[in-house]
């Protein structure tokens, strides 16, 4: 059955919108009034996706009918089948079991209902109103405050465990393990949902769950990693293709700078990325809840800081252009000197002959592994495409001194001088090289302007060298 006609059968109330629904939710008991005659579930019928903005309850179509049918993972699969590409259940090895969704609900009243100093510490040190409590579902799991994260379905795939009373980073957060001591932590993004919305223009990165949900609450789009500062899986890069701007607000200390730099060279390819400088007197290792909070700054502020923001710029661009500025003058008798390698110069000469045939040199060269790349794995922990999402189009010009590598060779000398240029290790069997267009070079011969020089000197016409 494909997710349309499982929506359609089982709910009540339904206004189409194209691919969106809204709907009566059908975990109405959860609602405050046990009812929903305004209908609150949206559901995305072709990502097969719900969200209910009552009872904040969220999955997608496996999950509902778990729920609503009392099926287990491996029912539903084999019962709705793979339309939403969820990966089948493997029965031969026991399988890690879904963190029961209920929970989310569960810590989340019992959050609601404590009073005294951990509901004051929520409110008045990380600055959370209710509301955002209940938005984001916050809740108390009887140690800490829990955070549910979701994966690319909707999925609740970890609680973040915050120890709300202690300042100590080191022991600040866990991850939900399960009775049976299985595990959740995997480095996710909290916040993906904001990062695959197309009509999410930009996203601001923070460092943690908490400055995220501040930011939020302040009606700023963002996300963080579910780890330390400046943790980023290179998969994570391509994500990003559909922004317009990504904003870096890290603490304002060793570490963040730090994460800033890393960050930036991860993503500058994909999106333009623009450091948030922090204003003057704010306090070091400061972050985006004390900037809220103790800085008693406002949306407003932190909007001018957005407009105000540094945009990254490609060192190698910028070596480049200042290489472009100078040329260095000589008489053509001194230009084989060694100190002028790869120095751009201007020789004042005459062309005294040309070859017949130009070289055909590669000019736009793509490489892609795509999907193949993988953080975890070592062959591609040294590869450029990498952290470049799996994807790299390189354009040469004529005065680019690596072009001469990519003539007079064999193409397999070729292949070796496109892989070393374009960082990409030369083990890799994931990815293709494809030269989209080429350009022509002739070689010349030159002898100096208006002077006898009879030992002619073999030299190319942009005398890079
Ligand atoms: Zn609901
Ligand atoms: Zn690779």
């Amino acid at each position: 059955m494909d997710n349309e006609a499982y929506f359609m059968s089982i709910l009540h109330n339904i206004q189409r919108r194209g691919q969106e629904v809204k709907a009566e939710c059908p975990f109405k008991d959860l609602h405050e009034s046990q009812t929903d005659n305004n209908p609150s579930l949206t559901v995305n019928l072709q990502k097969g996706v719900y969200y209910c903005n009552s009872c904040h309850s969220k999955g997608n179509v496996h999950t509902m009918y778990k729920y609503l049918e009392h099926k287990t993972a491996e029912e539903a699969w084999f019962d709705l089948g793979d339309a939403l590409k969820i990966p089948r259940p493997d029965g031969t090895k026991p399988a890690r079991p879904d963190i029961e969704p209920g929970l989310v609900q569960e810590y989340h009243r019992a959050l609601m209902n404590l009073t005294g100093s951990l509901r004051d510490v929520l409110r008045d040190r990380r600055g959370l109103v209710d509301e955002t409590l209940k938005r984001f579902m916050l809740g108390w799991d009887g140690e800490r405050v829990t955070i549910p994260i979701y994966d690319e379905y909707n999925v609740l795939v970890n609680f973040r465990r915050y120890k709300w009373n202690s300042d100590n980073d080191q022991y600040k957060v866990l991850n939900y393990r399960d009775e049976y001591g299985n595990t959740y932590g995997e480095v996710r993004i909290f916040g993906l949902d904001r990062i695959l919305d197309e009509n999410v223009e930009y996203v601001v990165w923070c460092e943690g769950e908490m400055d995220r949900i501040i930011t939020e609450q302040q009606g700023f789009p963002a996300a963080c990693p579910t780890s330390g500062a400046g943790t980023f899986k290179p998969e994570w890069t391509r994500l990003f293709r559909n922004k317009k701007r990504v904003y870096l607000a890290q603490d304002n200390d060793e570490a963040g700078r730090n994460a800033t730099k890393r960050l930036c060279e991860k993503l500058y390819r994909v999106v333009d990325v623009y450091v948030i400088q922090w204003p003057e007197g704010f306090p070091e290792k400061g972050d985006l809840t004390d900037y809220f909070t103790k800085c008693g700054q406002t949306a407003e502020d932190f909007q001018k800081l957005l407009n105000t923001a540094e945009k990254y710029i490609d060192p190698d661009i910028e070596d480049r252009l200042a290489d472009e500025a100078e040329a260095i003058e000589l008489h053509l008798s001194d230009s084989s000197a060694a100190e002028y390698f790869g120095r751009r110069l201007s020789i004042p000469v005459m062309v005294s002959g040309k070859d017949n045939t130009p070289y055909i040199c590669p000019k736009r060269i793509k490489a892609e592994c795509g999907e193949a790349c993988d953080s975890e794995s070592k062959k591609c922990a040294n590869c450029t495409l990498a952290v470049m999402a799996g994807e790299r189009i390189i354009n040469l010009t004529s005065i680019d001194k690596d072009v001469l590598k990519l003539i007079k060779c064999t193409e397999k000398q070729q292949q070796q001088v496109m892989y070393e240029m374009m960082g990409i290790n030369p083990r890799c069997d994931k990815v293709r090289l494809e030269i989209e267009e080429y350009m022509n070079l002739e070689e010349l011969r030159l002898i100096p302007k208006a002077e006898a020089n009879f030992g002619f000197s073999n030299e190319h016409e942009y005398v890079v060298r």
